[in-house]
This record gives C-alpha cells, sequence and structure tokens, in this order.
C-alpha cells in the first residue's frame, strides 16, 4: 500500500550490505496476557530502540487465526493452535526498523522454549512450545503480510520518535 516507505534498491550483489528498513509483527499470546508479561515483553523491543507502529489489545476471531497459520493447516497440532490463539486476549504489535524482522526473532527466541537461550522472551519466560508467549513474523514479506492482516489502515501510525538521534548517526 501506499503507507510503505521503504527505500527498495535493485542491486542484487550489494543487497546484502544494505541495511533496509522492514516491518514485523509481534503478538503477546493468550498465555502472555493471562501471566501479566505484556509490559515486559513490549519493554524489550521498546528498549532495544525499535519504533512501534500498532498496538492493540484484541480478541482473535477464529477465521483469523486460521489465516493468520495457514501455512500449518495440515500439522498435528494445528486445531490445538487455533484453539490456544483464540483463548483470550492477545496483544498485537507492529514494530518498524532495520533488520527488525530477524533481530525480533533473535530477541523472542527458538519456537520450544526449552530450546531458547537465556535473555530471550521465550528463554526467560516460557517452558512449553504451545505456551510460548509470543509471535514474531519469519520474513519481510511475512511482516508486511501480518500487519496488513491484523491492523487496518488507521491503526497504524507513522511518525518520528525524539530520541531518533540518539539511536541512529
Ligand atoms: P514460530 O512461532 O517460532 O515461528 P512455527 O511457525 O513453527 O514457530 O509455529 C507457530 C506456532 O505454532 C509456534 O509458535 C507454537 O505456538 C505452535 N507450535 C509449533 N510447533 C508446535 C508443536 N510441536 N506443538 C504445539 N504447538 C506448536
Amino acid at each position: 500500500g501506499a503507507r510503505r516507505s521503504t527505500s527498495r534498491i535493485f542491486l542484487p550483489h550489494l543487497v546484502a550490505s544494505i541495511e533496509e528498513v522492514e516491518e514485523t509483527y509481534v503478538m503477546v499470546k493468550p498465555d502472555g496476557v493471562q501471566r501479566g508479561l505484556v509490559g515486559d515483553i513490549i519493554s524489550r523491543f521498546e528498549k532495544k530502540g525499535f519504533l512501534l507502529k500498532g498496538l492493540k489489545l484484541f480478541q482473535c476471531p477464529k477465521e483469523l487465526a486460521e489465516e493468520h497459520y495457514k501455512e500449518l493447516k495440515d500439522k498435528s497440532f494445528y486445531p490445538k493452535l487455533i484453539k490456544y490463539i483464540t483463548s483470550g486476549p492477545v496483544v498485537c504489535m507492529a514494530w518498524e526498523g532495520i533488520g527488525v524482522v530477524a533481530s525480533a526473532r533473535k530477541l523472542i527466541g527458538a519456537t520450544n522454549p526449552l530450546q531458547a537461550d537465556p535473555g530471550t522472551i521465550r528463554g526467560d519466560l516460557a517452558v512449553q512450545t504451545g505456551r510460548n508467549v509470543v509471535h514474531g513474523s519469519d520474513s519481510p514479506d511475512n511482516g508486511h503480510r501480518e500487519i496488513d492482516l491484523w491492523f487496518k489502515q488507521d491503526e497504524l501510525c507513522e511518525w518520528v520518535p525524539a530520541q531518533e538521534p540518539w539511536l541512529k548517526e
């Protein structure tokens, strides 16, 4: 859509060295909300220096959960996953930044919390794959897709934080 301001530079041999602005969809799952972990989780992305573009508490309808996880629909755990994600409110977030997709995945940690490194959200705060407290998009394309899926256009803000000169030279 028109709100995408990301610069696209079509020089394939240089792409790896170009730091590109991305956006990613992060969600505190129902267990994270019920356990009172919302503030801690938001705080990690905020303190890192990423830009918050959208934020809401939301009861996810079944159809949206199915669309979000459609690539997993043939997995044995899929019905349980849909039940889990719709079992209570979630906190939806859109974060922007250079390299934010992979970095958010690092902050979140491995899918199985017992294998997630200490210091990551799942490593610090969870024990089971089926209750792993947080979601993060796995690619820039999915970042765009999921933000479009979970947010309406007028729920997203384009803004420049006052701290920006202290984050980027
Ligand atoms: P990630 O969320 O780390 O990107 P996946 O995309 O593989 O991981 O899976 C999506 C979500 O499905 C996981 O975060 C987890 O909540 C759930 N899930 C994945 N594998 C299992 C499993 N074996 N048993 C139960 N739930 C699972």
